[in-house]
């Protein structure tokens, strides 16, 4: 028989196979391709016309392992087609590796089965009506938001929801941004089902990953809790997806393989026709239209745990309070820190800002520190001791010889968080402070950390966004923001929605076991209207006014867009380039082009950026205008496009 199997190489396409086996759609095979061999899928289709004339090769073998499901492929050539990215490239994100898969571990995941002794909760009134709202569903597709002020017990309500579902025998998914730092979140997950839940991240090792993913696919596994590649995992008996903090941006992943895990996840819900939740304490822009839409359901909890209250905010205005040379924490922020301190609170600066200076420049020749690989500020970091750049990684020590003789003198201009610890530990010294930062925490020492700022034996954290990611810090009841700053807000049209989200959980952060919480914003701005808009307790308010925004500008998610980035090292030939394509391009797309424009990151790892924004209506129709286009456009070496559906970053 022939046969059609998708590789998970660069093809949108499977190719066709004789079999003497008897296969079935979504078994798993081994076939030959080129001079090796390689494992594939049994696809739902054949290749639509094929001109070519190859010989048929004959599959080598089936694999021993659960035939993915078609509901599962039919999310798949769907998620190639919604994201522009070649099946075979989204087949890619499902297997492992091709090895993996045909060496898959029998009997290891028992590991993830340890019975552990359970804790029982109680829920509140609150949370018990949103658990009958999650539940009415009868294991059909829809999807329902929870949304709850920070500290409400959300997780309690789906962890129940889950415990419902894995009672029917279905496998549930937890989708969780930054999981890096999981612990926490484990701890309490073991706590309440009273087994470990299997945890997968880019972090997680090889071997581990092979248990995981066959665990997965025969069922044995119960709950994965995953970053946004979990959710491409072959599962066996899907049941419930719970997207928690659905909001948050790293749920998009914007290089290589571009897709919004969030969206995705509710998609494949719909595939698999099961229940989704969205967990979140104020939505993202577009789960809130479809809430007014009536397209989701939704329940809300509204009072923070054991009635624990919100903290309350004070606007420093630093343009009535001096700040000294090359200090960046008034007197009156000080003082205030004192008085926390006095009453055994913990307190956290807030700079979103790495490193020590965002800003290098010598004070004789004025010249700037930049990447030579991006248009980008070098920024320093003083505990490495070296110059580095955010965006490609590389690194240089801070010595230059001078055009206008002898070395340079170096001006630091600004601060990052490992300055500002400076200063605090200036003003602090017998405090033990500790930065919190991706530079800081990703390593093997962030638990130890993490237990110390719990226990309360760190006083005082200077920390980055990382710090907002869902931690719990009994003792945190005060919390400085360095500078709000809205200037950049201009050049992006999500930027009001981004510092909604980032105060609210930010400030979330404060006061969670009942304790009387401040948050301080010190700022030079005059934008109280803003301010009072980010603290308001009922963030709806803005959600509506920013929906209007979007509306009357033709903007997502009201319209669609797609990005297209052209990148090469020749400047010229580039320009050139964009104008030829988007020539070409013109007439068949079913959108509205604009640019091409030089990326505002115009320059990055050495190439050169161009950028075109499609906007259109909000269907396949561009995708597909697209996607039959652009393949005839052939590219000179050396110039690469890459598409972006449902761009968040515009850099
Ligand atoms: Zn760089
Ligand atoms: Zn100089």
């Amino acid at each position: 028989m022939k046969v059609p199997i998708l590789l998970p190489n660069i093809f949108n396409h499977p190719f066709t196979y004789e079999s003497d086996i008897d296969l079935k759609v979504g078994d798993y095979v081994v076939v030959p391709f080129g001079k090796s061999k390689i494992s594939g899928v049994v696809w739902d289709e054949f290749e639509k016309k094929n001109n070519r004339n190859f010989k048929i090769k004959n599959v080598l073998k089936k694999l021993d392992v659960t035939p993915l499901k078609k509901t599962t492929i039919k999310f798949l050539n769907w998620f190639s087609e919604y994201n522009m990215i070649p099946k075979g490239m989204a087949l890619k994100l499902v297997l492992l590796s091709s090895k993996a898969v045909e060496k898959l571990q029998k009997d290891t995941y028992k590991i993830f089965d340890t019975n552990t002794k359970k804790i029982s909760t109680t829920l509140s009134e609150e949370q018990k009506n949103s658990l009958k709202k999650m539940n009415v569903s009868n294991q059909k597709f829809r999807v329902h938001v929870l949304q709850g002020t920070t500290g409400s017990g959300k997780t309690m309500v789906y962890f129940e929801a889950l415990k419902n579902i894995i009672k029917k025998n279905f496998q549930g998914l937890i989708l969780l941004p930054e999981i890096g730092l999981t612990s926490q979140f484990e701890k309490k997950f073991i706590e309440f089902f009273g087994f470990t839940p299997a945890v997968w991240h880019s972090g997680v090792t090889k071997k581990k990953k092979e248990i995981i993913w066959s665990g997965v696919a025969n069922g044995e596994i119960k709950v994965v809790i995953g970053a946004r590649s979990s959710l491409f995992l072959p599962f066996k008996k899907l049941g419930l997806i719970i997207v928690d903090e659905e909001h948050d941006q790293s749920y998009k992943q914007d290089e290589g393989i571009t897709y919004n895990a969030r969206d995705m996840a509710i998609a494949r819900a719909s595939f698999e026709n099961i229940p989704i939740n969205l967990i979140t304490a104020v939505p993202s822009i577009e789960t809130y239209e479809n809430i007014q839409k009536g397209k989701y359901s939704i329940s809300k909890l509204e009072k923070r745990y054991q009635n624990a209250s919100l903290p309350n905010y004070e606007i420093i205005n630093l343009n009535e309070t001096k700040l000294e040379r090359q200090s960046w924490l008034s007197k009156k922020i000080i003082e205030k820190v004192n008085f926390h301190l006095d009453k055994k609170d913990q307190v956290l600066f807030f700079l979103n800002r790495r490193g020590f200076s965002p800003h290098v420049l010598c004070n004789k020749c004025f010249n700037s520190y930049s990447c030579p690989n991006c248009s980008i500020n070098l920024v320093y970091h003083k505990n490495k001791n070296n110059l580095l750049c955010h965006y490609c990684g590389f690194k240089s020590s801070l010595k230059r010889n001078c055009v206008k003789n002898g070395d340079c003198e170096f001006i630091f201009s600004g601060p990052g968080v490992e300055r500002i610890s400076e200063e605090v530990k200036k003003n602090f010294p017998t405090k033990k402070i500790e930065i919190f930062s991706s530079d800081t925490m990703n390593k093997k020492s962030a638990s130890e950390k993490l237990e110390k700022i719990i226990n309360n034996e760190t006083q005082i954290l200077v920390g980055t966004q990382l710090i907002s990611k869902g931690f719990h810090f009994p003792n945190l009841n005060c919390i400085v923001v360095v500078d709000i700053d809205f200037s950049s807000q201009g050049h992006d049209l999500r930027g009001a929605e981004k510092n909604l989200q980032l105060y609210h959980q930010l400030s979330g952060r404060a006061g969670r076991t009942g304790k009387p919480a401040t948050v301080y914003f010190q700022t030079y701005e005059n934008n109280s209207k803003m301010i009072s808009e980010i603290t308001n307790e009922n963030p709806d308010i803005f959600l509506k006014r920013e929906l209007e925004i979007r509306k009357k500008n033709r903007l997502p998610p009201y319209q669609r867009f797609i990005s297209l980035i052209l990148t090469g090292e020749n400047e010229n030939k580039l320009e050139k380039e964009a104008l030829n394509f988007k020539n070409f391009i013109e007439n068949t797309v079913e959108g509205k082009i604009l640019g091409p424009v030089n990326a505002p990151l115009f320059k990055l790892k050495k190439k050169y950026r161009l950028r075109f924004l499609i906007r259109g209506s909000k269907s396949m129709k561009m995708q597909n205008s697209l996607a039959k286009i652009i393949p005839k456009y052939k590219f000179p070496s050396g110039i690469k496009l890459s598409v972006d559906v449902d761009p968040i970053n515009f850099n």
